[in-house]
């Protein structure tokens, strides 16, 4: 089958067609609700907050130091003026700065009317009543001006933001005490296979312990989705399809691991094809090739491969992002590539995107990545040794150790 002209029947995707299909395909959920600013960490702004009033409110002082008239200064010497009052943050001056007279001030304090430029401290000389200022002073300097942060009225913050730790700051210095966020995402999750066990069971001959299920678990909880483990389904069509359904009827998307490949127990392609829609499921990568996308009744629906690394990649390259978007996340966050030397020769064919692990480092005066450990698909471990994949893309083959590779940072992906 030729790569470009892909059949129908067996659609074989780039990774890019793939992000493009999902993320034109998702659009935010219906449904919001209003939470106080500390819950909405991780929430996403269904409505823009718009600044109340001015930030700052009023015209302040950036430094410590004295409040002054600019006309009064000296262009060629130093200036001695008259010390009349002290302005400190909350508690303002009260008077008016006439002609040659300063006022102390502190950083943060609204500046005292009459004056126009701040004279750090650490340049003046307080000589009894008087302060000293030295010349070479600007007209508006040190001061922060109201409204220069933001002014009232316009956004502060748009829909489709997801909350941060600066962006409660910011609510809260606006005096916000509630937004509007999209509805929590609910997502239900579950791993297929007659030889994958549970913890807490002990394993019998041939069986592995279920991991999936737990690197799906700490990869929704950091996005902030409501979870509905599903545990582990036998690889019977009944049970599947059982599961499936439930799933499907409670949860706006259901994760699937395992049984999406072509072999004899592989059923989860072939019973969403049957109960609902398979968009895609070949896609040019490595690891997780076979990845079916779809939809039962009104959710979403991802068939993850079963390989453990496979899950993890995938789950970065197409399902945090289409989460994000179902989440009403807009824009995406970018998902920033570095070039940095690579200490590993690596085999690669060209025609598929791969993603090997690799260990970013600080060596050699700058950054350089390393292979992490046994690059297999089944080895978690090198995942847990790595904090970055390498990405190969399409047209490179193989790369020669101190070549030059592209990594993307497990930061913001899980
Ligand atoms: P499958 O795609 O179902 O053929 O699974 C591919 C490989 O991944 C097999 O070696 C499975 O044992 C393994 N695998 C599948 N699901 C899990 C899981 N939840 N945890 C650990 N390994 C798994
Ligand atoms: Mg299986």
């Amino acid at each position: 089958m030729s790569k470009s002209h892909p059949n129908p029947q067996d659609p074989r995707l780039t990774v890019a067609a793939a992000r493009e299909h999902l993320l034109t395909t998702l659009g935010p959920v219906a449904g919001w609700e209003c939470v106080a600013i500390r819950d909405a960490l991780g929430r996403v702004l269904s409505r823009p907050v718009i600044a109340p009033f001015d930030v700052p409110a009023h015209d302040n002082s950036a430094m410590d130091g004295y409040a002054v008239r600019f006309e009064d200064l000296a262009g060629d010497g130093e200036t001695a003026l008259r010390l009349v009052g002290t302005a400190y943050a909350g508690r303002a001056f009260s008077g008016i700065v006439g002609a040659g007279h300063a006022v102390r001030v502190m950083t943060g304090a609204v500046v005292p009317s009459g004056s126009d430029t701040i004279v750090v401290q650490e340049v003046t000389r307080v000589e009894g009543e008087r302060v000293v200022v030295p010349p070479g002073q600007k007209r508006g300097q040190n001061l922060r001006r109201a409204g220069e942060d933001l002014a009232r009225g316009k956004p502060a913050l748009a829909a489709g933001k997801r909350i941060g730790a600066a962006d409660l700051g910011l609510l809260a210095s606006l005096g916000v005490a509630e937004v509007t966020v999209f509805r929590r995402l609910r997502v239900a999750f579950l791993s297929t296979g007659d030889e994958i066990a549970s913890i807490g069971n002990p394993l019998g001959p041939g069986q592995v312990y279920d991991s999936n299920r737990y690197t799906l678990h700490a990869a929704l909880s950091a996005l902030g989705v409501e979870l509905v483990d599903m545990g582990v389904v036998r690889d019977e069509p009944e049970l599947i399809e059982h599961a499936f359904r439930t799933a499907a009827a409670s949860a706006d998307v259901v994760i699937t691991s395992g049984g999406v490949s072509v072999g004899e127990a592989d059923f989860v392609r072939e019973l969403m094809a049957r109960l609902g829609e398979v968009r895609f499921w070949k896609l040019d990568i490595k690891p997780g090739r076979p990845m079916a996308f779809g939809r039962i009744g009104d959710a979403w629906l991802f068939g993850l491969p079963g390989n453990p690394v496979a899950v993890m990649v995938s789950y970065a390259q197409f399902v945090v992002d289409a989460l994000l978007r179902l989440m009403g996340v807009d824009p995406l966050p970018p998902r920033p590539l570095f070039e940095v030397p690579c200490d590993d020769a690596i085999r690669k064919n060209p025609g598929r995107r791969e993603f090997p692990r690799g260990e970013l480092y600080p060596g050699g005066g700058g950054w350089r990545v390393r292979l992490a450990g046994n690059q297999g698909s089944g080895v978690l471990r090198s995942m847990a040794e790595a904090n970055c994949f390498i990405v190969l893309d399409e047209a490179c083959g193989n790369v020669a150790a101190g070549d030059t590779v592209s990594i993307q940072l497990f930061d913001g992906l899980f």
